[in-house]
């Protein structure tokens, strides 16, 4: 470790990537330091993503329990939602853990700074005319939500906005076609919201593979979500029924109370002072990175969403402990493996994916991919009024069957994937499927039974 520097290492955010590289290297003994620019840590997973929309989507599952309870014998009468002791529940929930992180990164010695750093030099950093130095620094600023630059614009909000709403709005637009169009629109139907996902083309989360795309469809528009295909907003105005949106094509869709854009992130790296230290961004602004997150500056690393290399959150922790492994445990050569990456959507129901789709497959491998298919009716289901299908796609390659791609949508998709992932990264071929014992009566069982 060198003592010329106030620390061996500083992390450039305080989000998911920042917090565990420095968790790690501070177990190891380096002298770390988080800057973080919001005034509590956690990042936009923790603050604005990924757990306040957990706690959402287990809220629109327990809707949907509730009206299928009739199936399973109950008579229910729900005499009403409250969205906002929801939500201040939830902000409690992400006040503990805040303080959890604060308390871990005390157990591992890493001090924390609340403000905004600015790069000097590849060694140094800026906070409120304050300066700290450090052998190593890794960019983890993460990113922030986009929003079209349509007249109107300030009538929408973002996610982060959404998780800022203490009331219920009853009437939503959703603009946006990814993971978290989907998954707000899904979730805010199932709480009682009238949603209606506005999508630019035909279908919806068009990196995955049809058959989720499909399903996935299917189940939306019968829970009652209005999906308004080939819409591209050109404009947001305020009327007398609420907002209204019009598209590029002429269609006007009105009465909101609420219009939320998910239309994609961007990096963070505005004011970072990246120039300052010579660190290259990318024409989208990312920062690249080489197989150890180094960027184009030796010492000075990036990992997370500002990388632009598969924004979620376990990637940029499993990058950052890797990281700190390699440099601070000397666990030579190791590093971040982006492929098989596994990934779940939380969508009403849950759909999980790992590897290739089907149009990957079959540019990749031709004729020697094999398709195992099945849609059923899951157990659960087959008793509740509101039916809910299952399906799940097993995508196998050359003599040995290797599988290259799975993908499943239905009730405990989100629990059945990890397991799954494991097989896959190990090389699983579908006789390895074939060969482990069924686990019965459950959906996974499917996946180690297709003929
Ligand atoms: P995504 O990149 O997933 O999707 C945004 C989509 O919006 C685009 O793919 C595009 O789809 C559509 N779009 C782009 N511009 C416009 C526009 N002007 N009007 C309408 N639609 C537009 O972004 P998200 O913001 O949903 O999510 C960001 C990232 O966060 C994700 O990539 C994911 O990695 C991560 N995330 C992960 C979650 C999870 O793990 N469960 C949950 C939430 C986020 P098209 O081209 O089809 O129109």
């Amino acid at each position: 470790m060198s003592g010329n520097f106030d620390y061996d290492l500083i992390a450039v955010g305080g989000g998911s990537g920042g917090i565990a590289t420095c968790n790690r290297a501070g177990s190891y003994g380096a002298r770390c330091l988080v800057i973080e620019s919001d005034p509590v840590l956690g990042g936009t997973c923790v603050n604005r993503g990924c757990v306040p929309k957990k706690v959402m989507w287990y809220a629109g599952a327990t809707a949907h329990a509730l009206r299928d309870a009739v199936g399973y014998g109950f008579d229910v009468t729900v005499n009403g939602f409250d969205w906002t002791a929801l939500v201040e529940k939830r902000q409690q929930y992400i006040s503990n853990i805040n303080n959890a992180y604060a308390n871990y990164l005390g157990k591992n010695n890493v001090t924390t700074l609340s403000g905004y750093a600015t790069l000097v030099d590849k060694n140094t950093v800026e906070v409120d005319g304050k300066r700290y130095s450090a052998e190593r620094i890794v960019l983890a600023p993460g990113g922030y939500a986009r929003v079209p630059d349509i007249p109107g614009k300030e009538l929408g909000m973002t996610s982060d906005g959404f998780f800022e709403l203490t009331e219920q709005p009853k009437s939503v637009l959703v603009l946006g076609a990814g993971y978290i169009a989907v998954e707000i629109a899904g979730m805010m139907q199932a709480m009682g919201s009238q949603v209606t996902l506005a999508i630019r083309h035909q279908s919806f989360l068009r990196e995955f593979d049809h058959l989720l795309q499909e399903k996935l469809m299917d189940e939306m528009l019968s829970e009652g979500l209005h999906v308004e295909k080939g819409f591209t907003a050109a404009k947001l105005e305020k009327t007398a029924s609420g907002i209204s949106a019009s598209g590029e094509n002429g269609v006007t869709l009105e009465g909101f109370d609420a219009v939320i854009f998910a239309v994609g992130r961007a990096p963070a790296t505005d004011g970072l002072g990246l120039e300052n230290a010579g660190v290259e961004k990318d024409k989208r602004g990312y920062i690249p990175v080489d197989k150890y997150q180094e960027t184009n500056v030796p010492g000075i690393f990036a990992i997370g969403d500002v990388t632009g290399q598969a924004e979620l959150t376990p990637v940029a922790i499993a990058a950052g402990r890797r990281l700190a492994d390699r440099i601070y445990d000397n666990q030579e050569g190791r590093h971040m493996d982006y492929s098989l990456i596994p990934t779940v959507v939380f969508s009403h129901p849950p759909m999980g994916t790992v590897g290739l789709t089907e149009e990957q497959a079959r540019a990749e491998y031709g004729d020697a991919v094999k398709v195992y298919e099945s849609t059923f009716t899951a157990m659960y289901n087959s008793f509740t009024p509101h039916k809910s299908k299952t399906a799940m796609k097993l995508i196998v390659t050359g003599s040995e069957e290797k599988v290259v791609g799975i993908h499943m949508i239905g009730l405990a998709a989100d629990e059945m994937m990890q397991g799954f992932a494991v097989a896959m990264r190990m090389g699983a071929t579908k006789r390895d499927l074939d060969d482990t014992v069924a686990i019965h009566p459950t959906s996974g069982e499917e996946l180690v039974t297709m003929r």
